[in-house]
């Protein structure tokens, strides 16, 4: 059984005083970590009923790229606002500090397509409540969200779960 969370490295005060940021760079540089995180979020999806998988710019690619290609799905990203080529669907979202806008191409998605989205951690959920709007927006039907790490204290889980959708960690 792999200790996902010892596996993650904890930085005091990065980027700012008074943060502790959650680096899962030692996670995924760990071969045995790497494949076993990859192979616990795919396992309730076997079934083969996963079209795409939406992984949020940037850590989000890393893992969505490879529970894609586990699951034999398409890989779709959504990218900070001016970083995609053709027509998109945008919104912003909440940052600690301000705020910010991502986009989905408009035609990556079909009504009633079968979406696993996922990003590296949720903390306060702006960014993932975002993902998940813009997937609504297009019509996906979202069957979870999943992370390697919750921050349960920071509440976006709740909130993610709140909205009607299956959220998964790895570890809090
Ligand atoms: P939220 O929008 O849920 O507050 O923050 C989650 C987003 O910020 C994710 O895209 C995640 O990559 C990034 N993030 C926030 N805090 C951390 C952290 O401690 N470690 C890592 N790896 N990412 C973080």
């Amino acid at each position: 059984m792999i200790d996902f969370k010892a596996a993650i490295r904890t930085i005091p005060d990065y980027p700012k005083p008074g943060i502790q940021f959650r680096d899962i760079t030692t996670l995924l540089s760990d071969p045995t970590a790497f494949r076993a995180s990859v192979d616990a979020l795919v396992a309730p999806y076997a079934d083969g009923k996963i079209r795409h998988v939406v992984g949020i710019e940037a850590r989000g690619f890393i893992l969505g790229g490879a529970l894609a290609h586990q699951l034999t799905a398409g890989f779709i990203p959504i990218r900070k606002r001016g970083k995609l080529p053709r027509e998109t669907v945008s919104v912003t979202y909440e940052l600690e500090y301000g705020e910010d806008e991502m986009e989905l191409h408009r035609d990556a998605i079909l009504p009633g397509e079968r979406i696993l989205l996922t990003d590296d951690l949720i903390a306060t959920g702006g960014t993932a409540i975002g993902g998940v709007k813009l997937l609504r927006d297009l019509g996906a039907e979202i069957v979870a969200a999943c992370f390697l790490v919750d921050l349960p204290d920071l509440g976006g889980s709740k909130k993610l779960r709140e909205m009607g959708v299956d959220v998964r960690c790895l570890c809090e």
